[in-house]
Parts: C-alpha cells; structure tokens; sequence
C-alpha cells in the first residue's frame, strides 16, 4: 500500500472539466468537495449523476453524492450509462445539473468529473471558474441532519435515450435495409446503448469488445486507425456495411466503411453538414482549428459556412448556439445536433449515417469518397512548459511571414495560419512540454512543405528562447 500525498494543484479544471490520474493527482477528498462545491452552487435542487465503467467510478460517484447531499441537494444515480444520456436526461426531465464521473478516452488510470446544466451543454469556462471558487474557499453549504439531500435511482435513462433517437430519424427507411453492422464499444458505457439502438433498427449486429470492463482490455479506449484493427478485421469477416467505434464515455463515434477505411469525424462531419444544410435555414457549420479544410469547400459547396473554434466539444456548443449553427463538430468524432440537444451525440450520427446509406442506396465508403481527403501530417518539438507562452507569441511574429501566400491567420486556440496551399496549427501541449503542430495541404509536396518551415520556425524559436 503506497501512502500518496495528492499535490495542490493549481488548475482543477482542463480543456474538459476534471481529468487527472486517480491517486497521484486525484483523491476522494476532492470528489467529495467538488459535491459539496456544486451543491453550494446549485443551492437547491436535484442533480443527475452518472458514471463511465472505470474501476474508480463508483468510489468516486459515491463520494460526489455524499458531498451534494450534504448541502441539501437532491441526488438521482444512474448508474453506468453514455455521457450523452446524462446530458439528454439531464435536459429532458429538467433536472438543474448533470454530473458525469468519467476520463472520457484517457487510460485507465485516470478519472474525472464532467459538468452539465440543464440545457445539456457542458459547463462553460465561466461556470467552471464559479464552480472553481467556491471548491478553492472550502464555504460550502452545510445542511442540517432533517434537511439533507435525498437518494435515488434511474434505471430508464438509456431507454428514455433510445426511444427519443428513434424519433429523430426515418425509422422504416434504416429498417428496411436490414443492414449488417459491427460495433466497437472498446468496453466503454456505449456497450449498454448502441448495439440495442442497432437492433431497434432492424440491423445485423456484431458486438466486439461489448463487455463493460473499466480495464479497458480490448483497446486503447480512444478510437482510432491503430486502435480499431480488430474492428476493420471483423468487418472484412463479416461483410458488414458499416463500422462503428466508441470512447470510454461514449460521446465519440468514429466510422468504418465496409472496406474497412477509418474516417475522419470531419470528412463525416462533411458529409451529415451537406444533408442538413440542403433542409436547414441555418446555414452555419461550426467546428473546430483542427477540422480539414475539406469541410470549409464542402460546406461552401452546399451554400453554406464554417465557424472555427478552440478545440472541445463545449467551445463547439457556444458557438452553435450563438451562430444559431445547423451542425457541430470535431474531427476527432464529435457531432453536435443542436435540434436533439447541446452535448456530443454520437448515437444520432450514426443513425443519419445509416439513413443516408439506406435512401441512397449507397455504402458508407461510397459516399464518403465524395468528400475527398487531404494529406494530413502531425509533429511535435520539445519545449519546456515555462517557455510556451513566450515562445508562442515570437511564432505569431514569424511563421505567417513564412509560410507565406496568407489567406487567414487566427488565434482561436494557440496559432492556425491558412494559405493557399493548405494550413498549419501550432498549439502548445496542455499536458506535455512540448509544442504539436498540424498541417494540411491539398498535395503531398505541399503540406510537407508548410510542415518543414514550420518545425524550423519553432525549433529555432525554442532554441533561442
Ligand atoms: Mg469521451
């Protein structure tokens, strides 16, 4: 048994609420004061709370629970069940906030607390840093012993979930196809939804890695090209149309087409955007610094535009909301279907994915070549965390001038310059001491490139910082 003392950190909330490995960075102590801290700002009222199936989840919901309850707060358990059930029920049945215990796609070590409100989007910044304050103060809410909060169970959200997807996409048309699919939850919660939502719509299902098992012992819990091999197999065994992959939490989807090509959640994004925009009013497409460019012309093609964002899904949702946007997304797998609610809804995607298939007639790859794919190449240069900040703003001085040829420079989230020949994003690593860099270019030569003067940009820049 080691004895562990938890550091103070100094930042409680990351690009999505908590998420820091259990006993090294994390406690139970601060999940119970994170209930507390919630409790003290809700003042009153019931809480949703849910978990991911990590080993820790339970401990950690319980802890949550005694902490609200001790401020007065009603608590209703959900027990496992996908964070966007959470959000949706949370929205659904009014409930004044939703508390989601998970890590999302880190290992297995880690755990972590999401924050919904009522509308189904997750906390923003501003509600964090409330949230933040009154965790730091340590003045919580203390109810009497006749007054504390109550208990309860829910054991219908994912149900509830089903059965409202089902009434957002044409049924009998998907029915009809009887298409044969294979799902890959990666043992993450969506194990519990998305093979059943499969059945509801007369489709052939194969479930692999379809145990809940918090030790993630199928793959790594982030799907991805390496990670989804026994997927891409099974599907050639199989002959099945479609693949589909989740993240621990369930709030990521990826694709397979039935050759067994990964696809990216942009050139999906692309896809679903040109189906919507061709019956929406709204004509605005938002996602974020890292998406292809390919989504900007297909979304211009469809007469619509793109709005670019910080990376996270809850930087998406804002915007959505504010730009009134027809469609969210991240090409790391994220949907947003501001007409169903606020959070990732990976269910709904893949249920547009198969209605699309079955009215056209068309497989998923087939369709998917539509939108066409451009090489795309990542790198990082070490750089000491004390060094971004200056190191970053000396690159905005330099780089733009020579990438050259500049359509677009902008600073949403770390430095995106866009040229005519494609573009690079350089941000700083939140949790490395390093700096990642992203290109895209409509050609090999190209993007290799704007990747070179890149790396010697930052390279030289860090060397003399
Ligand atoms: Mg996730």
């Amino acid at each position: 048994m080691n004895r562990i003392v938890i550091p103070v950190t100094e930042k409680l909330f990351g690009t999505t609420g908590v998420r820091k490995i259990y006993g090294e960075e994390f406690d139970l102590e601060m999940a119970l004061n994170l209930g507390k801290a919630l409790g003290t700002h809700l003042g009153k009222g019931t809480v949703l709370l849910a978990r991911d199936a990590r080993i820790t989840g339970l401990m950690v919901a319980n802890a949550l629970t005694s902490g609200l309850v001790s401020t007065g707060i009603d608590v209703i358990d959900a027990g496992i069940i996908p964070t966007p059930t959470l959000a949706f029920i949370t929205m659904k049945q009014k409930f004044d906030a939703g508390i989601m215990v998970t890590a999302s796609h880190n290992p297995p070590e880690y755990t972590g607390v999401k924050f919904w409100s009522r509308n189904s989007m997750g906390f923003t910044q501003g509600e964090e840093r409330e949230l933040e304050k009154i965790y730091d103060s340590k003045q919580f809410n203390v109810a009497r012993w006749d007054e504390l909060g109550k208990v309860s169970h829910n054991e219908s959200a994912v149900d509830e979930h089903i059965d409202a997807l089902l009434e957002m996409c044409d049924v009998d048309t998907i029915r009809s196809k009887s298409f044969r699919v294979v799902v890959d939850p990666g043992n993450g919660a969506a194990c519990l939804l998305t093979p059943y939502l499969m059945q509801r719509l007369n489709c052939q299902v194969v479930t692999i890695n379809g145990q809940l098992d918090g030790h993630f012992p199928g793959r790594r819990s982030e799907p991805d090209e390496d990670s989804l091999g026994d997927l891409i197999q099974m599907i050639k065994k199989t002959g099945a149309a479609l693949g589909i992959a989740h993240d621990g939490d369930a709030d990521r989807i990826v694709f397979v087409t039935e050759k067994g090509e990964v696809v990216r959640g942009d050139r999906t994004i692309a896809l679903l955007a040109q189906q919507a925009l061709s019956t929406s009013k709204s004509k605005t497409v938002v996602t974020t610094v890292d998406s292809s460019l390919v989504l900007d012309e297909t979304v211009e093609r469809a007469g619509g535009n793109t709005i670019r964002t910080p990376v996270g899904d809850i930087q998406v949702a804002v915007k959505v909301v504010e730009s009134k946007g027809v469609i969210g997304g991240e090409a790391c797998g994220v949907f947003i279907f501001p007409d169903a609610h606020l959070a990732p809804e990976p269910f709904l995607a893949a249920c547009k994915v198969l209605e699309l298939m079955a009215r056209t007639g068309k497989s998923f790859g087939e369709l998917v070549t539509t939108i066409p794919q451009y090489p795309l190449l990542k790198s990082k240069i070490a750089c000491p965390n004390d060094k971004k900040e200056s190191v970053m703003s000396k690159i905005a001085t330099v780089l733009p001038e020579k990438v050259g040829d500049v359509k677009e420079v902008l600073t949403v989230d770390g430095l995106g310059i866009t040229s005519n020949q494609g573009w690079v994003l350089v941000r700083p690593s939140g949790t490395e001491p390093v700096i990642r860099i992203t290109c895209e270019g409509q050609s090999k030569n190209a993007v290799e490139k704007i990747l070179k003067i890149t790396e010697e940009v930052v390279s030289s820049t860090v060397a003399s910082a």
